[in-house]
């Protein structure tokens, strides 16, 4: 059951508006900028929410309404595979109505969505709602800062400062359980190659202490940014909500942060297991990634926390370059040696996909038949050692790979087109070549990331030279 502090009743006249999440509603309602955005838009007009697994997406969740019957139909799109169920959508509904997208998959590179949209938001929309919900024709869209309409040359992401939180919020059972949601920050103080949060939502921005939220009624707080235990006041904030009774989930945890102290209050907030992300086994790989933690980092978290966890979690990725089976066979090395810690380990493995916008863009996705061997093996290992094995689907990363990088003519492949077809788009690209995502301007310079790209290329030659 939701409680839902913004639903209005609709009065004539008034303008709206479908606020589209194309995956499952637990991952919408857990979204903390949906969240603010329901609030803005609701302020001035009506907005009601859509998610594929209620209704199929094509009528609302307050109301039941038809997505036919708004007049905008804003989409946010959070994952490349979420692209296929926003067409489905677009299509069943027979929506007519102004159309635009937004979300990190189109700040990636909105391209391949190119003809299914009128426009694309590029940025964080919070404080444009009015101006873009102003317009009567599509067409009155292109001029507005942030919004590709693919008419323009370029397009400069949006972002803001952070003020107040949201003192109210939709609660609901989402993917962090019934919660209020917390947003630390935006954006991520560290330099990982492979990612692309630290790309495109730079800089880094944190929420002070004094604009967040009073949370009353509701006995947990999800603590959100993409590297939360990175603020600079983690610590306080995290022990001022467990002093106050409340349970706690943070959405992600750094092995190097965590202390002795730091590990009694997430024990005290009713954290039951321990996530962390080390990436890859190997050190000189982990240089690659830039992931800045080391195996003792790791071993040292894990001791801090043996006893206090039920469980503990670890993702890795595969198919990063320069990787050799032995990197992949350290995995299940690891993890035993920390099995003898906490007793129940699970591993959740992804290979790695080269993302726009990071210096990893030029690599191309490892070779299907490499990484399905790699993964064979972690299985095996896997169960050998009584460790717990999460693999990944390789299909879903090759098709995001291919909607990731792709240009207009990818769009056929939510048309219907094999993703055979694109798998030109799996291979290295020419660092001399313009790419179809360098039209947006993501406030960073392409000679710093090319100079990122060649120093993990020397470090991968002169891994080769060492043996
Ligand atoms: S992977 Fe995590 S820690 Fe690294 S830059 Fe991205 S958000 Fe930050």
């Amino acid at each position: 059951m939701e409680f839902n502090p913004f639903q209005r009743k609709f009065r004539k006249g008034e303008k709206r508006v479908a606020l589209v999440y194309s995956n499952r509603y637990a991952g919408g309602v857990a979204n903390i900028g949906l969240q603010q955005i329901y609030a803005e838009i609701n302020e001035f007009a009506i907005c009601e929410r859509f998610y594929a697994d209620v209704f199929d997406g094509l009528r609302s969740v307050e109301t039941g309404t038809p997505l036919s019957e708004f007049d905008f139909a804003l989409f946010s799109i959070q994952y490349e595979n979420d692209c296929f169920k926003a067409v489905e959508i677009l299509r069943k509904s027979n929506f007519k109505g102004i159309k635009i997208a937004g979300g990190p998959c189109v700040m990636e590179n909105p391209r391949p969505l190119r003809r299914f949209f009128d426009a694309f938001f590029i940025g964080e929309v919070e404080g444009k709602l009015g101006e873009i919900l102003s317009v009567k024709e599509a067409v009155e869209l292109s001029g507005i800062e942030g919004i590709w309409t693919g008419r323009e040359d370029r397009v400069k992401r949006v972002f803001s400062k952070i003020g107040k939180h949201l003192e109210k919020e939709i609660i609901a059972e989402g993917a962090y359980g019934r919660c209020f949601l917390i947003e630390l920050g935006r954006g991520c103080v560290r330099k990982c190659s492979f990612c692309l949060v630290r790309q495109i939502y730079a800089p880094p921005r944190w929420r002070r202490v004094e604009d967040l939220p009073e949370v009353r009624d509701v006995g947990k707080v999800a603590l959100i940014a993409p590297s939360p235990t990175d603020h600079p006041r983690f610590k306080e904030i995290l022990q001022s909500f467990v002093e106050r009774g409340l349970e706690v989930s943070p959405s992600s945890l750094r092995a190097d942060a965590l202390n002795e102290e730091l590990v009694e209050l997430l024990k005290a907030g009713n954290v039951k297991s321990i996530t962390l992300a080390p990436e890859t086994s190997s050190e000189k790989l982990s240089e690659i990634l830039r992931k800045e933690i080391s195996f003792e980092d790791l071993r040292e978290a894990v001791e801090i926390c043996a006893g206090k966890f039920e469980k503990l979690k670890l993702y890795y990725m595969v198919g990063i370059p320069g990787e050799s089976i032995e990197d992949v066979r350290g995995i299940v090395e690891q993890a035993k040696e920390l099995k003898s810690l906490i007793p129940r380990v699970e591993i959740s493995v992804n290979p790695l996909v080269p993302k726009p916008h990071t210096p990893m863009q030029w690599f191309g996705f490892d070779k299907l038949e490499d990484l399905q061997k790699k993964i064979n093996l972690l299985r095996v290992e896997c169960v050998k050692a009584g460790i717990e094995f999460s693999q990944p689907n390789l299909r879903e990363f090759v098709l995001q790979t291919i909607i990731a990088r792709g240009d207009e003519r990818a769009g056929d492949i939510f048309d219907g087109k094999s993703y055979r077809d694109f798998k030109y788009l799996l291979n290295p690209l020419d660092p001399e070549i313009e790419l179809p995502w360098d039209f947006i301007d993501h406030h960073y310079k392409r000679d710093r990331l090319l100079r990122e790209f060649e120093e993990i290329k020397s470090g991968l030659e002169s891994r080769k030279e060492s043996g």
